[in-house]
């Protein structure tokens, strides 16, 4: 069995984004030499997720509006999280909404997706560099 191990780097400079990574994961894809396993893929950080979905801006800004009534940023004082000094308190709430990780199957030395599916990583406390961690496995 091959493994193959890899962290994606992202520096988003709004506190806010989602990014379509599934090209980045395609290429460790290709570098790891695996045709039939698994791909992990998930944010190394706990106000950041990895998820699946639509490449659709309309469905993005839906994403946005609807996390931001679910935890909005402001006003920072009411989460008991940034009596720590922080200012991220939604962030960490959006993570768990949008989730941690996904996992990939991989057949015929392809990402074996559904329909319209992409991979994103979803920033909800940029403007720093923070990581994704890739993971493959198979032969
Ligand atoms: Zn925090």
């Amino acid at each position: 069995m091959k493994s193959y191990r890899k962290e994606l780097w992202f520096n988003v400079p709004t506190r806010r984004a989602f990014i379509n990574i599934t090209p980045h994961v395609e290429e460790c894809l290709s570098e790891s030499g695996v045709t039939e396993g698994l791909v992990l893929v998930n944010a190394m950080h706990i106000t950041a997720s990895v998820f699946i979905n639509d490449d659709e801006s309309g469905l993005h800004q839906d994403y946005e509006e609807w996390l931001e009534k679910l935890a909005p940023h402001e006003p920072v004082d009411q989460y008991r999280h940034n009596r720590t000094g922080e200012d991220n308190g939604d962030a960490h709430l959006k993570r768990q909404v949008m989730g941690r990780e996904v996992v990939v199957a991989i057949s015929e030395g392809k990402l074996d997706f559904g329909p319209w599916e992409q991979i994103f990583y979803g920033e909800f406390d940029g403007r720093r560099r923070k990581r994704v961690l890739v993971k493959i496995i198979g032969d």
